[in-house]
């Protein structure tokens, strides 16, 4: 299934039952990252068992949404299925500010692809996805910011 956002087809949003509690966030515009209840490490994507302490339960910590770009490319052709009216777009790793190698990926909105370097201050930007009232986490250039 694809659903239809200003003309563009995305392959329709899942979510798991792990996953869940980070979607439900991300429609009310809060980035919410799964948080261990025994080590307090924060684990994205979502996991069954902390990698860190073997807990298995967990909270949803809302995080400011705010990092730096940790790896990126840019995407030059329209190979992938519902992005193709983006092309050239810049898919950043962004780095949050809350815990080292947090990681979460999303693309570069905003600016041109030739912005999107290593170390570029980024704040989330939720993009609605045309599939209910869920929003895709997207991240925005911070104005002004130095790059780490
Ligand atoms: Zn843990």
């Amino acid at each position: 299934m694809a659903v239809p956002i200003a003309g563009i087809r995305r392959p329709a949003l899942d979510p798991s039952p792990l996953s869940a509690p980070f979607w439900a966030a991300a429609a009310r515009g809060e980035l919410a990252i799964q948080a261990c209840t025994g080590c307090s490490k924060m684990h994205h994507p979502p996991v069954p068992v902390c990698p860190d302490c073997h807990g298995t339960a967990f909270d949803f910590a809302v995080v400011a949404g705010t990092g730096a770009i940790y790896e990126c490319s840019v995407m030059r052709q329209a190979r992938v299925v519902g992005f193709e009216a983006m092309v050239p777009y810049a898919c950043v790793v962004v780095e949050l500010d809350e815990q080292p190698g947090l990681l979460v990926v999303g693309n570069l909105l905003g600016a041109p692809v030739e912005a999107a370097r290593v170390g570029s201050a980024v704040r989330v930007h939720f993009e609605p996805y045309g599939q209910g009232d869920l929003q895709l986490p997207q991240f925005v250039l911070v104005a002004g910011a130095k790059a780490r």
